[in-house]
């Protein structure tokens, strides 16, 4: 007897129709975004990996959710089912709905940190080392070094180095250091996830130096499917009970509602501390709303509810996590090399590797990223010396170890043909790498965030 298939544990009831392209419009379309593909329109697009931000699809349940919406400007019930929900699924008493994750750092970031405060991290993601940057404070980096080789088969490859972690500790006065920010899973590393022995002994270091531990949470389910599937001693328990054992060792979190939330805007910080909430507060009502809707009309903070309860369930992460998993093992056939082992969300295709003649200069990463939009109308997105910006003291570009082209995978969205499209499109572009032998030069950059605007013009 055959064992049957796995399958998705939902079915499609709504489509939404793709625009194909030729070649000619691509690269028409291309120079006028002046190779940056964040300046592409959707429509210009086939396949979009941009990001897993706020892409998804939501569930009936949650389009239903958000017809029970309360609209009222304070103690709206939309916003206690939330409350509710977040208790429960966190532990944290104390939450301000705001727009998006960027907007939770900066709602705490405004509230915690003071110039020239250092807050230590494993990969800040870019918004956050933006936040702490643009309050002339350092984020210092203490991931393991491991992340940084893209061959290595780690299970948990986005952890915190804890002697790295202890050494800032150690070498600064608690009063420099407001928090220490664990990011789960790793969105800069590569999607790769941190294990709960690692998520206790960086908490257990924090405690010692008497430093709270903020999660930035943005994809904390398939963390925990991770820990779930990789780590011993999880296997028999639910995801809803490896995420409750994780935030029992936090004292705040900020989360992008936009990932595993799965809706297509909003956001929080949750915290343990009364007192930490009413300083928070103030900045909540001046940059996000009201302290019981923040950036968030109630339908969304329904919808939200919802997604957070759907998405802690076991089969929508193995769906995602398998579809991410298929993209990354159709790489291996075509010989394609990419960030080991596949990641939560994306795969990160190694463009050093890739294009080992291009000098960093010109912008490895964003040269592969071009390519692959230029081959099959296909949009990642640039994780690399773009993207890591300039020093802020010494303004001379930043050259991080990794180039990356990440290949993000919205939930719920494309089904597997997609991705043998998009793995089909890497192949080709692997096999004429030799004559791709320039990249880009920058015409224009902003002085902060500078990937989301910048403009380039070809080298010949
Ligand atoms: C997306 C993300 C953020 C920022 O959230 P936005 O909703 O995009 O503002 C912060 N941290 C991590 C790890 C993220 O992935």
């Amino acid at each position: 007897m055959m064992t049957l298939p796995y399958a998705e544990p939902y079915k499609i009831k709504m489509t939404e129709a793709i625009r194909t392209s030729t070649r000619e419009e691509r690269e028409a379309w291309i120079r006028e975004a002046r190779y940056n593909l964040f300046k592409l329109r959707s429509d210009q697009v086939t396949i979009d990996l941009l990001t897993d931000s706020g892409t998804g699809s939501m569930s009936d349940r949650q389009w239903a959710a958000m017809m029970t919406g309360d609209e009222s400007y304070a103690g709206a019930s939309s916003y206690f089912r939330l409350k509710t929900t977040v208790a429960e699924l966190f532990g944290m008493p104390w939450f301000l709905p705001t727009h998006q994750g960027r907007a939770a750092e900066n709602v705490i970031f405004s509230a915690l940190l003071k110039e020239g405060d250092i807050v230590p991290g494993n990969s800040h993601f870019d918004t956050t080392k933006g936040h702490i940057e643009f309050r002339r404070c350092h984020a210092v980096d203490c991931t393991i070094d491991a992340a940084a080789d893209t061959q290595l088969e780690l299970p948990f490859k986005g952890e915190m180095d804890l002697a790295k972690l202890e050494k800032v500790l150690a070498e600064n006065p608690r009063e420099k250091i407001p928090c220490v920010v664990l990011t789960v899973t790793n969105n800069t590393a590569g999607g790769q996830p941190v294990s709960m022995r690692n998520i206790r002994e960086t908490a257990e270091l924090c405690r010692r130096y008497g430093v709270p531990l903020l999660m930035d949470s943005a994809r904390f389910a398939e963390n925990a499917y991770f820990i779930k599937t990789r780590e011993e001693g999880y296997a028999s328990k639910t995801i809803k009970e490896i995420v409750r054992e994780m935030y029992d060792w936090a004292d705040i979190m900020t989360i992008s509602a936009k990932k595993d939330g799965v809706v297509n805007m909003g956001g929080f910080v949750a915290m343990r501390s009364e007192e930490l909430y009413k300083k928070a507060m103030s900045f909540s009502i001046m940059f996000e709303g009201y302290v019981t809707y923040g950036g968030m009309s109630g339908r969304d903070m329904d919808a939200l509810a919802v997604g957070l309860d759907e998405n802690t369930e076991f089969g929508q992460l193995d769906t995602r996590i398998r579809q991410v998993r298929l993209l990354g093992d159709l790489l291996d056939q075509y010989g394609v090399p990419y960030q080991r082992p596949a990641g939560g969300h994306a795969i990160f295709v190694d463009a050093k590797k890739v294009l080992p003649n291009l000098p960093k200069e010109q912008f490895i990463a964003q040269t592969l990223a071009v390519e692959l939009y230029l081959e099959a109308g296909i949009r990642g997105v640039e994780i690399g010396s773009i993207l890591a910006d300039r020093d802020p003291e010494t303004h001379e570009n930043r050259y991080p170890a990794l180039e990356l082209l990440r290949l993000a995978i919205p939930r719920r969205v494309y089904t597997d043909n997609h991705i043998r499209v998009i793995a089909a499109a890497c192949r080709n572009i692997f096999e004429r790498r030799a004559e791709i032998t320039t990249g880009y030069r920058i015409t224009f950059e902003a002085p902060i965030l500078r990937h989301f605007t910048v403009e380039l013009d070809k080298i010949r």
